[in-house]
């Protein structure tokens, strides 16, 4: 119970469940920016993997994404960097 993240928000139900309703949960412009294209390393081969990040999904994600070489599944742990706008991309083994 030590740790301390914005993972809380993820799960939250949207009560309106539609999108004409414009949650302001997220204030900053994520919400607003294209996808754009993020490269990994696969953690099980190390071939290098462009994958698609979704900035409306939130600023932070975690999903599975098989290796384009060795097809291996990599987690993948992505986080907005407000400081940096960037997105910080980790690549575990699932
Ligand atoms: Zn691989």
């Amino acid at each position: 119970m030590n740790s301390y993240n914005d993972d809380q928000y993820e799960d939250e139900p949207d009560p309106f469940g539609d999108f004409e309703s414009h949650s302001d949960e997220y204030e900053n412009s994520l919400n607003d920016m294209q996808v754009q294209q993020g490269r990994f390393s696969c953690s099980f081969c190390g071939s290098p993997n462009d994958t698609f990040i979704d900035p409306s999904q939130g600023p932070d994600q975690e999903y599975i994404e098989d290796c384009q070489t060795c097809c291996a599944p990599n987690q993948l742990r992505l986080s907005w960097q407000e400081s940096t706008s960037s997105w910080e991309m980790h690549s575990s083994e699932y």
